[in-house]
């Protein structure tokens, strides 16, 4: 089953001339599953259209920033109003402070919070606050994590890289690349192995509470907990990266879920309602440490950008009304529920790894609890099965590394047409 591409095909090779791999961001290119992207016209509720007029059940939703669908009334309401009234001042407004407020009273751990305009960006100051404020160099992160593509942060990062099958990066230097030490997800004697051997000189250690960007893996019972203790025992920081699970895995993030508190909390996707606007939040007396008040800099032209705070603003009030994300959540295990019967079906073993309103699913017998074993599943069988799913109108990530994301747009009538489509992709395969 194929859509017709024409349109986007074309347009693809004029892009391919004028921007590299003809994509803004290297996982939009369909390299791993091959075929041509389809180019995106619009965007209204669940769903999206292409170049060529196809109609797309859409699970990527901007790679989850879109929590309520696309163009929610009252989120471009808000972000047209803002615009009108100027679309920037790199001046301080009274929307950034309700934006800041909102934020933290979801987040009863996090006392500051400074906005900024990318997930790599927040990931980046996070990490220079570490350094700055523990005035220790290394930093701890875990294979398959994603932080955005900072230079210290792509040892083995998830995401693009994962797909890309990018070993490391050229242009980080090797000075860079050893202040950053790898360990595997879920493994807590490995990683206290490691702040053993290299004790009072690691400034924080930085993790995906609910890893999204090497698919979906929860971590297991207990883990979270004793990396915090196995982190504080020795003097560093915790960075819980909630870019991805803030708002998404709960409303106030895998660390409200279960009752734990990092020192610093990344923010992103959901809190700019679609918009370019992260959040790096904290501990009040690291974030006093943060220019002007702290001797570390950090600055950004069009951080706090008006339109992008109201966008949040309104996403997130509407996201915080009476049982609206509860009913996404319940959405995305019945999703869950109905493609692995679906597989089973077909007798195909597929895996779903589900916390909150993001998931993902492995071709695998057994469980995904990290990097490794994501590595190991058949992804030559994900790709049939994605493109199988496309052609008949369901549009996921171009990975299996990436999650699926659902939306408060997305009709029981959307999940019933995935789960057919679904029923008929397996039978393919
Ligand atoms: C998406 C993501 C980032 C990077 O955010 P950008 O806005 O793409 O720079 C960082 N960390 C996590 C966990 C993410 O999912």
């Amino acid at each position: 089953m194929e859509k017709t591409l024409v349109k986007s095909q074309a347009l693809f090779e004029r892009a391919r001339r004028v921007i590299p791999g003809g994509v803004n961001s290297p996982v939009r290119a369909f390299k791993s599953v091959g075929g041509t992207p389809p180019f995106i016209t619009r965007g209204a509720g669940a769903h999206i259209t292409d170049a060529d007029g196809n109609e797309y059940i859409d699970y990527v939703l901007s790679w989850g920033p879109l929590i309520l669908g696309h163009a929610h009334k009252e989120v471009v309401a808000a972000a047209v109003e803002a615009i009108a009234g100027g679309s920037s001042f790199g001046a301080p407004t009274e929307r950034e402070v309700v934006l800041a407020e909102t934020i933290l009273s979801f987040f009863p751990g996090m006392e500051m919070i400074r906005l900024v305009s990318s997930g790599t960006e927040a990931a980046m100051t996070a990490v220079r606050l570490a350094r700055g404020y523990t005035r220790r160099d290394k930093i701890v992160k875990f294979a398959g994590c994603y932080h955005g593509h900072s230079d210290c942060l792509l040892a083995e990062a998830g995401s693009g890289i994962a797909t890309l099958g990018i070993p490391a990066t050229p242009g980080v230097t090797q000075a860079t690349a050893a202040d950053t030490l790898t360990v595997e997800f879920n493994d807590i004697a490995a990683l206290d192995a490691l702040l053993d051997q290299w004790g009072d000189t690691i400034a924080a250690v930085i993790v995906e509470p609910v890893p999204g960007n090497m698919g979906v893996v929860p971590p297991a019972d207990g883990f979270l907990p004793r990396l915090i203790s196995a982190a504080r025992s020795r003097g560093a920081l915790v960075i819980f990266d909630e870019v991805m699970s803030g708002f998404r895995a709960a409303l106030g993030g895998a660390q409200t879920l279960w009752g734990l508190d990092p020192d610093i909390t990344l923010l992103g996707k959901v809190i700019g309602g679609g918009f370019p606007l992260a959040a790096i939040a904290g501990k009040r007396h690291i974030m006093e440490h943060l220019a002007p008040s702290g001797p570390v800099y950090q600055a950004g032209t069009l951080s706090g950008n008006p339109a992008a705070v109201a966008a949040g603003i309104a996403t997130l009030t509407v996201l915080s009304g009476p049982g609206v994300f509860d009913t996404i959540a319940k959405k995305t295990d019945v999703l869950r529920r109905g493609l692995i019967d679906a597989a089973d079906s077909a007798g195909i073993r597929l895996r779903g790894n589900a916390v909150g309103t993001m998931m993902s699913f492995f071709f695998s017998d057994g469980p995904v609890d990290n990097f490794a074993a994501a590595k190991a599943t058949k992804s030559d069988l994900f790709v049939r099965w994605f493109h199988e799913m496309l052609g008949r109108g369901i549009y996921m990530a171009p990975s299996p590394f990436e999650a699926l994301f659902l939306s408060a747009a997305h009709s029981g009538r959307d999940i019933r047409d995935t789960v057919a489509a679904a029923r008929d992709a397996f039978a393919r395969l």
